[in-house]
């Protein structure tokens, strides 16, 4: 299989590259984005076959179905990974909450949020490409919170890998915070940045346009490469909990062979929700894919009116803040899928330039075939992580956006698998206001009071975050970032 760019060829960059190429130097031509050249199809016969397979075989059998050019060797270490999660024989295990409505908890991993389903795997397949051609890669993130941990997990120890992390110091929970700041080892640097996450991502960008960085990246023979999603290899492993997460509901007798679902993503970057969009494609039987917004409603205007504005709008502070986003990555590729390159480069381009775009009637009409979308506003989260509390289930402010398009998007009364994308305790805060009325508490005390109201414990990976080693000290101002990030190097 190859991938292709979503903004056409420049007849510079390779007309289409592997799998292991695209992962590495993820930016092609026109700054598009490699994406399958053509999808595989699994069809019902796959699903049947795959009803009673474990997770990592289900996995195994979806990338092969992909042709990458990564030995299967490297693929099942990376998979092995998957047994870290809570129930090595379940890593995703999806719950009935009510009637229709079906969650798939993402974050049963390390770091107690989604991003593990990606990055866990991730790491070892690019360390693995990485040793293989003899090459050091750098990656630079600029996380809100989610990402950096789960960055700064998977990479820890591994071979011709250093992470860079910046994160807004005072912009995260305490839990994210001290997941990034107790990373101790050689290959990896945590540099808090006084400012909000756009002053950082700012900073970001300023680094990777400073002639001196890359004068000292190419004198160590370092080369760069990134871990959001913009990357095809996070996206791949992101197809398969969609597919088990249908095979689960076969399995727990909720649905017949072929019946359709809807699928309920909370959605910033696109990434969770184009592993569905993938997977619908591969075959799965889905009615339709209902995005989920906080405030940022940049996705609902999208869907529900063909129009991209970003004039006269700035990113809110909510309290999910892995969705503040006004700039979805991943909507590109599913334009491309749609609508083909020359289309989706001038859609981009015209982002680019004007900061707007439109959908004509016909495309708004394909858009809307497959997605619906609504937002939910932090009174409305609150509201449903109460009501959601009241009825036995405990969910964090991301999850209970999907609540919200539940209510509002569906047609059908079809099943729905709602993807919870955090576990309770990465947001302890909201969650406790939203339960008790309490403002302002610290994580411990807000873990401490949401454990005692639901009777349960604060789990031990979290509570002991609080007694560890705080081994990254860096604060910094912004115009600091490369000075800090060269003497690391
Ligand atoms: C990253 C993240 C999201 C958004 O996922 P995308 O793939 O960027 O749409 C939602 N919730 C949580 C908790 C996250 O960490």
């Amino acid at each position: 299989m190859f991938f292709i760019e979503t903004r056409g060829n420049d007849g510079q960059h390779p007309d289409k590259v592997s799998f292991s190429e695209a992962i590495l130097a993820p930016i092609s031509s026109f700054g598009g984005l490699y994406s399958p050249q053509k999808l595989p199809e699994l069809g019902q016969d796959f699903l049947q076959q795959h009803l009673n397979a474990s997770y990592k075989t289900l996995a195994a059998a979806v990338l092969s179905a992909f042709e990458i050019d990564i030995k299967s060797d490297i693929i099942e270490a990376a998979l092995s990974l998957y047994d870290n999660f809570d129930d090595p024989n379940n890593p995703v295990p999806v719950v009935k909450v009510k009637e229709d409505l079906y969650v798939s908890e993402l974050w049963h991993g390390p770091t107690r949020a989604f991003k593990d389903m990606a990055l866990q795997p991730f790491g070892t397949v690019l360390s693995s490409i990485a040793q293989n051609r003899n090459e050091n890669y750098l990656i630079l993130t600029a996380t809100s919170g989610d990402t950096g941990p789960a960055a700064l997990e998977t990479f820890k120890n591994k071979a011709n890998v250093q992470v860079a992390c910046m994160y807004p110091a005072g912009g995260t929970s305490d839990v994210q915070r001290l997941q990034m700041v107790t990373e101790d080892a050689e290959n990896l640097k945590v540099i808090g940045v006084r400012g909000d996450f756009d002053d950082t991502q700012n900073a970001l960008k300023q680094l990777l346009a400073s002639d001196d960085f890359k004068k000292t990246l190419k004198e160590k023979n370092i080369h760069l490469s990134a871990a959001n999603s913009v990357n095809f290899g996070r996206i791949i492993f992101q197809i398969i909990y969609h597919i088990h997460s249908y095979l689960e509901l076969l399995r727990q007798g909720a649905i017949q062979p072929g019946e359709k679902v809807y699928l309920n993503v909370p959605s910033g970057n696109f990434g969770n929700a184009l592993g569905g969009y993938y997977a619908m494609k591969m075959g799965l039987p889905v009615e339709k894919i209902l995005i989920a917004s906080n405030r940022n409603n940049i996705l609902t205007s999208l869907i529900t009116t063909g129009t991209y504005d970003l004039r006269n709008s700035s990113v809110v502070t909510t309290t999910s803040p892995a969705m503040d986003i006004l700039k979805s990555s991943n909507i590109e590729r599913v334009l491309f899928d749609l609508f083909g390159s020359k289309r989706t480069k001038q859609l981009m381009l015209q982002l680019d330039n004007e900061k707007h775009y439109q959908l004509n009637e016909k495309e708004l009409e394909t858009l809307q075939s497959i997605f619906a979308a609504d937002y939910c506003d932090d009174e409305e989260g609150k509201h449903y992580i109460k009501a959601a509390f009241n009825n036995g289930y405990l969910m964090d402010p991301h999850t209970a956006t999907c609540f919200k398009a539940y209510d509002s998007c569906r047609d059908k009364a079809l099943k729905t698998i709602v993807y919870s994308t955090a576990e309770w305790t990465k947001f302890s805060p909201v969650i406790a206001n939203a339960l008790t009325g309490e403002v302002d508490s610290h994580d411990l005390d807000a873990l401490h009071s949401i454990a005692e109201q639901a009777g349960i414990k604060i789990p031990a990976m979290i509570k002991g975050l609080f007694d560890k080693e705080i081994a990254q000290k860096s604060i910094i101002e912004k115009d600091q970032i490369e000075k800090e990030i060269l003497s690391f190097l």
